[in-house]
């Protein structure tokens, strides 16, 4: 048996990889420049051209881009009127804006749990968390994989509940062949950098539906509008605009803008590389009893964002503390999605309380995010799996 590194023994590997990055060649940098010496930094053609782009990604008819995925989310909650005596129903495996975002309208996140083998939200969870003051639901695909949409859906018509579609992990992946932005009320994105393209910063929501469309430009951008028949007292005066509603500066800018739009022409490649780093995972791991491998469920054609390694923990001698550590010193950084949000102080002190979601928590004590990005080689994808086994040898009981 190899000795482990953090025993003393050589590292699989002499360089840190960590979980994830982004990939900016020099088409980006060329992107970037060309707008920066153009007339526009801000509300300019690159936003529109962007609009459009992800319109086209994701067969959505309209588009509004934003400074974050973050912003996407709010201004999302805002257009489907979330307000206060609302419940919002989200899952606890997620970063926290999916949930944030209903305490920024006033409303309150109840959390349903997960599926213990795909990590997405349970519809059957989500239907006993259902009560008349259900407003929405903020479905996440989590690790890119979407979310089981028909039955949601379904549940969404029934109770007369919008459906807000996180998908911050999942540009570019198709549910029954349609891609995720097209389908949801409202599809939230992240351009953040460790997301599959990047804007720095940067996130969009799209929707099919005009109305919902209309609100979201306004929450993007303070309120105000210059459409007439917005207006409360249209005037023929060029300088005349209105504030018709509270919104807020939630603006992406050109320069952001044609770094996405460059980024928008990797997409391909950069989910074809994500699939292939995923599929060779799967093979190394579904056959070690320890590991458990995350369910793919048929109607999802996903582009991976996260690869979720699930240790066993009945079936090893360590705790998952012991093997981030033993990973982190082959040179392996994993990171940890999630920590269950209602375990945050800040939801703590609004009065959730641990066990609310056992399988969720469950699944906490044993996930690590290993390495997944565009520029991952096939030496280091076999460096992870060397040192995945490594550990399993060592700690198996
Ligand atoms: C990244 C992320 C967000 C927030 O996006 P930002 O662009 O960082 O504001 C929201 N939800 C999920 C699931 C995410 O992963």
């Amino acid at each position: 048996m190899e000795k482990l590194a953090i025993f003393g023994g050589d590292p699989v590997r002499s360089t840190p990889l960590t979980y994830g990055k982004q990939y900016i060649d020099d088409s980006d940098v060329q992107a970037v420049t060309e707008t920066l010496k153009s007339d526009y930094l801000t509300c300019g053609p690159k936003i529109t051209e962007l609009e459009s782009a992800l319109c086209q990604v994701t067969d959505a008819k309209y588009c509004v881009v934003v400074s974050s995925g973050t912003a996407a989310l709010h201004i999302a909650a805002m257009a489907a009127g979330i307000g206060p005596g609302d419940e919002v129903i989200t899952t606890p495996i997620t970063f926290a804006a999916s949930a944030n975002c209903a305490l920024y309208c006033g409303a309150k996140p109840v959390f349903a749990d997960i599926d213990p083998e795909t990590y997405n939200i349970d519809p059957r969870s989500i239907r006993r968390c259902i009560t008349p003051r259900t407003k929405a639901i903020i479905a996440v695909d989590f690790t890119g994989q979407a979310v089981q949409l028909d039955e949601i859906r379904s549940l969404c018509q029934k109770h007369h509940l919008t459906l807000i579609e996180d998908a911050a992990h999942s540009i570019g992946t198709r549910y029954k062949g349609q891609p995720v932005g097209s389908i949801s009320d409202l599809t939230a994105f992240s351009f953040h950098p460790v997301k599959t393209v990047t804007a720095g910063e940067g996130g969009a929501v799209t929707t099919n539906d005009e109305g919902l469309y209309k609100k979201l430009l306004l929450a993007r951008s303070h309120g105000i509008t210059r459409d007439r028949e917005q207006m409360h007292h249209p005037t023929d005066d060029p300088w005349y605009y209105e504030q018709i509603t509270l919104g807020y500066n939630y603006r992406l800018t050109d320069f952001q803008a044609a770094l996405l739009l460059s980024q928008l022409k990797k997409l391909d490649i950069f989910a074809a590389r994500r699939k292939a780093i995923a599929a060779r995972y799967n093979e190394a791991f579904s056959a070690i009893p320890q590991i458990q491998v995350q369910k793919q469920i048929p109607e999802s054609d996903t582009v991976r964002h996260l690869y979720i390694l699930r240790i066993r923990s009945g079936a090893l001698t360590c705790t998952r503390r012991e093997f981030f550590d033993a990973l982190y010193a082959e040179n392996i950084h994993s990171q940890i999605h999630y920590l269950p949000v209602y375990w945050l102080p800040y939801y703590e002190q609004l009065g959730y309380q641990k066990g609310l979601c056992p399988n969720a928590e469950a699944y906490y004590g044993e996930c690590m995010s290993l390495p997944l990005y565009y520029s991952l080689t096939d030496e280091d994808v076999e460096d992870v799996i060397h040192a995945v086994k490594k550990l399993i040898d060592h700690y198996k009981k």
